[in-house]
């Protein structure tokens, strides 16, 4: 396009002194156009002006459009301020919502009609039976203009794109052979049917060919040996193995023709269904279908710098399906919540590009060789497949010295890196290995001989009280986080985490939800939640030097309860009417003996504090509501050495004069003498206490 500045300098076609003309009388028409041709006659300019207050003699245009054979470009007035504007005129007008009824732009003059027709070459139609508004034929215009150009950048888009990949070469011909024989080796099955107490009939799937089989040999999912190809099998008998589908995970790292190198995922699956497939009525075992699928490619460059992630989906500059680019991050500080992700019906997927793989292994060298990494690499991932073949690229690219550790027999720091992608809170590139590390040499000493991890690195360099060694090794061990502890450590002891976790940890049941696919290791996760109890008990103001308070019995339980009272929001027209209703009810209600008193909360707080301190539900579940509307009273028991501790808590019923529920720490039911205080106070009131109350 033109350059801006010098558009500014145009005349603009302006309307004549004089407001005669019908048009500006007409209430139904928005805008009046005038038009002009500059620069040779390659430039239209065409001026809006805002049919009402031109009318009234106001000079100025709200919008001008410049146009060419190529482009356009509009410059709109807005609250006294002008800007350039590239959508389609009728959308800078304001007017593309509006569909029907008469032009609501029209040209002051036929002459201007006239022009930007001849410009446009366009004919004079009509829109709706009527003859439609000039603005209808710019945009049209506009759009072809638009479509012209979309073509042109797909086709410069679909160039780089299929030049990119062209770097990526062809699979090797060992290719197949290999996902037969290796991660699709044990898809191979006999599926036989007997015929006789003597003999049956098989059919191997890997031959593809009928054959006899030994009637003592063939036992459903026993192992065999077919005895047409000889090749090993899995016995399947006809009918019982309807829904056999074999899936494998691969990847082939290949050299690229531009010094980098690819990572390309395969999907495998071998489709032995004989029912339950609506599409293919006809298949058997017989005719099993085999599918393989690239969903993604990863490419990095010769320093193994990621350059791309590629995802296949449909692109319309192919008009077709092809290897898009996608955003994600698979390296940072927030990889992990790349890792895995909520699939559709709840459950913990993990990413395509961290996917467990089998890797084709026989060029491998020459790949490893391109980053300048050692060949024990190699016995190394033939040893761990399947693998997350992405971390352990990517992290031996920018962490050789991880064969050093290994060979030191720091072997879980190596993994920890490698396998799950973690690196030492401090880390310098450069120097002897405990600078590196930024531990003494002392430390490495002991990091030797306990083969240290990660995390026992990162207590020992980022905690800023030192851990004694039993706890060091223990929390290190349990993969516990650094950042975890300092948070607990505002409250309690290194020692005392330690000893609180490892109880909690005995305790806990491994298989749960929370701790199967929670992130991290299960003495983290529970350290995690720890952390954050102990982070919402000090907002709420509890008293966190509590032993009780502290170290709850069940972490997991006390940290969901406390949650729950940090969602009731402090509410002050409950406060309100809880405070206006106490001295009546304290009045009425309040009583106690040598050991307990009671009494209704004083405020909204107070209900609050009663259900954190005892985690039961007096709060989170809203009893205050009853309360206020005086259709079951709540009412604090406590001791009389201990006045401020909540002790229990009391659902009393004014018209049936029935105490619901007396309950205390976790829920749990009142002590005998708590009962009996109870019935003291009915008593005092004059009510026979029902024998099944609380
Ligand atoms: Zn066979």
């Amino acid at each position: 396009m033109y350059d801006k500045a010098m558009l500014k300098k145009l005349d603009i076609p302006a309307l004549p002194k004089s407001r005669n003309e019908d048009a500006y009388k007409d209430e139904e028409i928005g805008f009046i156009a005038r038009s002009a041709l500059a620069m040779d006659r390659n430039l239209l300019i065409v001026s809006f002006y805002e049919r009402g207050s031109a009318a009234n003699g106001f000079p100025l245009p709200v919008a001008v459009l410049y146009i060419t054979k190529t482009e356009y470009t509009t410059r709109l007035t807005k609250d006294g301020s002008q800007c350039w504007r590239t959508g389609t005129i009728r959308r800078v007008l304001g007017l593309a919502q509006i569909y029907t009824g008469p032009p609501k732009v029209v040209c002051l003059r036929d002459s201007d009609d006239d022009r930007i027709r001849r410009f446009l070459r366009t004919d004079r139609a009509k829109s709706h039976g009527k003859p439609a508004g000039i603005d209808y034929y710019i945009q049209d215009y506009q759009h072809t203009l638009l479509e012209k150009r979309l073509v042109q950048t797909h086709a410069l888009k679909r160039q780089a794109y299929e030049t990119l990949m062209a770097t990526v070469p062809p699979l090797p011909e060992s290719f197949d052979r290999w996902l037969d024989n290796g991660p699709l080796k044990k898809s191979r099955y006999i599926f036989y049917k007997r015929l006789n107490r003597k003999s049956a009939t098989g059919y191997c799937s890997h031959c593809r060919s009928d054959t006899p089989v030994d009637v003592a040999e063939a036992r459903h999912n026993k192992a065999g040996t077919c005895p047409k190809c000889g090749s090993p099998i899995t016995f399947k008998a006809v009918g019982r193995s309807t829904g056999l589908i074999d899936m494998v995970n691969t990847c082939i790292i290949q050299k690229t023709t531009n010094g980098g190198a690819v990572l390309r995922y395969f999907l495998l699956i071998r489709d032995y269904r004989t029912n339950g497939n609506g599409w293919q009525p006809e298949c058997s075992y017989r005719n099993w279908r085999e599918y393989v699928d690239e969903p993604a490619r990863l490419l990095l460059d010769e320093s193994g710098k990621i350059t791309g992630t590629y995802r296949c989906r449909y692109l319309p500059m192919l008009h077709g399906y092809g290897y898009g680019h996608c955003r994600d991050k698979l390296l940072g500080p927030d990889r992990n919540y790349y890792k895995s992700y909520m699939g559709a019906w709840g459950g913990l997927s993990i990413n395509i590009w961290f996917r467990p793989v089998q890797l084709y292994p026989y060029n491998l060298r020459g790949v490893l060789q391109r980053y300048n990494l050692s060949f024990s690499l190699l016995q190394d991932i033939k040893k761990r497949q399947p693998l997350d073949v992405t971390t352990y690229l990517c992290q031996s690219i920018r962490y050789p010295v991880t064969v050093t550790f290994e060979k030191l027999g720091l072997s879980r720091l190596a993994e920890d890196m490698l396998i799950y992608g973690e690196v030492p809170h401090v880390y310098h590139p450069t120097g002897s290995l405990h600078r590196r590390l930024g531990i003494s040499k002392e430390h490495l000493a002991l990091a030797r001989k306990h083969d240290f991890t990660v995390y026992h690195l990162n207590l020992l360099t980022s905690s800023a009280v030192k851990p004694s060694l039993d706890d060091l090794l223990w929390l290190g061990d349990q993969k516990v986080s650094y950042e975890v502890i300092n948070k607990i450590l505002i409250f309690t002891t290194m020692h005392k985490i330690r000893k609180y976790l490892q109880q909690q940890l005995e305790k806990a049941d491994l298989n749960s939800y929370y701790l199967r696919y929670g992130d991290g290791s299960p003495a983290e996760i529970l350290a995690g939640y720890w952390a954050d109890y102990l982070e919402m008990s000090s907002t709420l103001e509890f008293n966190t030097k509590k032993w009780r308070v502290l170290f709850p019995k069940d972490v997991k339980d006390q940290h969901d309860k406390v949650r729950a009272l940090v969602r009731v929001k402090h509410d002050p027209v409950m406060d309100e009417k809880i405070r206006k209703q106490y001295p009546t009810l304290d009045k009425k209600y309040s009583y106690g003996n040598d050991a307990y008193f009671l009494r209704p909360p004083m405020n909204f707080d107070e209900f609050v504090e009663e259900g954190a301190e005892l985690l039961h539900c007096v709060a989170s579940a809203g009893y205050f509501r009853g309360h206020v509307e005086g259709k079951s009273y709540i009412f604090l028991v406590r001791k009389r050495e201990d006045p401020d501790t909540a002790f229990f808590t009391m659902q009393y019923n004014p018209q049936t004069r029935i105490v619901n529920q007396l309950r205390g720490y976790k829920d749990k039911g009142a002590s005998e003498e708590v009962v009996s205080f109870r019935d003291e106070w009915l008593a005092s009131m004059g009510v026979v206490p029902a024998k099944k109350a609380a």
